[in-house]
């Protein structure tokens, strides 16, 4: 019997064989000598919650638009299942977008909302009926069917849209910030109900978001972009734990920095002399940079562990150590974060899970603490 990869099928991307659902080829676009996306190449593989995230200004709504249709390209083609869409009307291509508006019709009820697609299509009224139906039935909002927008919550409404866009079985569904609207707690459970109903259906959804937390609990790849380039492609863990550029690691969750020399390069390590730590810092993975180099290694403040004495695994050697004391700390409730000021007057962030009461806490202000981490903790980093 043939062996089955599950790591390729959950991740195509991972497999070159795959072909790509939808293919993203040089595309550029500039606004009247403005470049907001340049040059950029991508490939999105069927069934993929793929995410764009980014600064505000930096072409992801763009790129979006140029997908649906809603603006033409400078230069480049995209391609849906090997089909160049590229100069089709945004109504001709099997792409449907959601707004962050919702755009739903005030006037029709949740029903019509969703079957006014339908209509335009021609279909059967008792065709009509049992798909929206069946849509409303998938996002919860068989019993709403009669209300108008404005009798829904926004996370209902949120949920009308979805469906008028689910409805027509589009290839690709196109969200712009699609749960910008809601307030945060709604916004956390809807992130796993939009996940929910994409699996499901296995369509293919390409999301604009600057939010970096809802791309990293939604999407099976990122695409994280600056000035018009894609910086990073990989799925939230990879963009997370082996960011490319200084960039991608500054932007994903919070990090610490430390700039240091090249001294060891071995296929198994690298060391970097750290003048600022007063330390070497073992990195237990390989990285293409020459002895001698300039670079930084990015160390997150989990991955840090404080002592309130001299930790004995630190050694004669003291690598993958700094020494400090507490200057602030901020509870957040499930953790907190601790700053701890080095003699140099360097700030490195600690957080720690907070697993035992406030009243409890062992680390203090003006404590003088011990910071030490693991060798795959760190990673070494040659691009801002
Ligand atoms: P945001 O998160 O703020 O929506 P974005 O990443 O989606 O930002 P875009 O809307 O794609 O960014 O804009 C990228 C760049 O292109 C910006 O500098 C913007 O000012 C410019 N731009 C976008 N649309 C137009 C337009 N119709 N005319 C002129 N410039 C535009």
């Amino acid at each position: 019997m043939a062996k089955i990869d599950k790591r390729t099928i959950l991740e195509p991307w991972q497999d070159s064989n795959a072909t790509p659902y939808i293919q993203i080829k040089e595309i550029s676009k500039s606004f009247d000598g403005v470049v907001a996306v340049n040059n950029q190449s991508l490939d999105i593989y069927k069934g993929e919650l793929f995410s764009l995230l980014g600064p505000s200004g930096c072409g992801k709504s763009t790129l979006l638009r140029i997908l649906a249709g809603f603006e033409d390209p400078s230069h480049g083609q995209v391609l849906i299942d090997g089909v160049d869409i590229t100069n089709l009307p945004p109504y001709e291509r099997p792409v449907n977008m959601m707004f962050q508006s919702y755009a739903l019709f005030p006037h029709m009820s949740v029903e019509q909302n969703v079957s006014f697609g339908l209509k335009q299509e021609g279909l059967s009224k008792g065709d009509i009926r049992d798909k929206v139906s069946s849509m409303l039935h998938m996002v919860h909002l068989n019993k709403y069917a009669s209300r108008k927008p404005h009798q829904l919550s926004g996370g209902q409404r949120q949920r009308v849209a979805l469906a008028r866009c689910l409805v027509k079985k589009p290839k690709l569904v196109l969200l712009d910030e699609p749960l910008g609207a809601l307030d945060r707690k709604l916004r956390e459970k809807t992130q796993f109900e939009l996940v929910n109903i994409q699996e499901k259906l296995g369509v293919t959804f390409i999301m604009v978001t600057h939010d970096q937390e809802e791309a990293m609990t939604m999407s099976t790849r990122i695409g994280l972009m600056e000035e018009g380039r894609l910086r990073q492609i990989g799925s939230p863990m990879e963009i997370y734990e082996y960011p490319n550029s200084r960039y991608t690691a500054d932007f994903i969750g919070d990090m610490n920095f430390f700039d240091g020399i090249v001294s060891e390069v071995e296929s198994d390590h690298v060391l970097v002399q750290c003048e600022e730590i007063s330390s070497e810092i073992y990195i237990s993975s390989s990285a293409d940079v020459p002895l001698g180099a300039n670079v930084t290694v990015a160390i997150r403040p989990e991955k840090i562990i404080l002592d309130l004495e001299e930790p004995k695994s630190i050694g004669k050697k003291k690598r993958n150590y700094g020494s400090g004391v507490v200057s602030e700390i901020a509870y957040l409730g499930d953790m907190s974060i601790y700053h701890i000021e080095m003699k140099n007057e360097k700030i490195i962030k600690v957080s720690l899970s907070n697993q035992v009461r406030l009243s409890e806490r062992p680390v203090n202000w003006g404590d003088e603490v011990y910071l030490s981490w693991h060798p795959q903790s760190g990673s070494v980093l040659t691009v801002d």
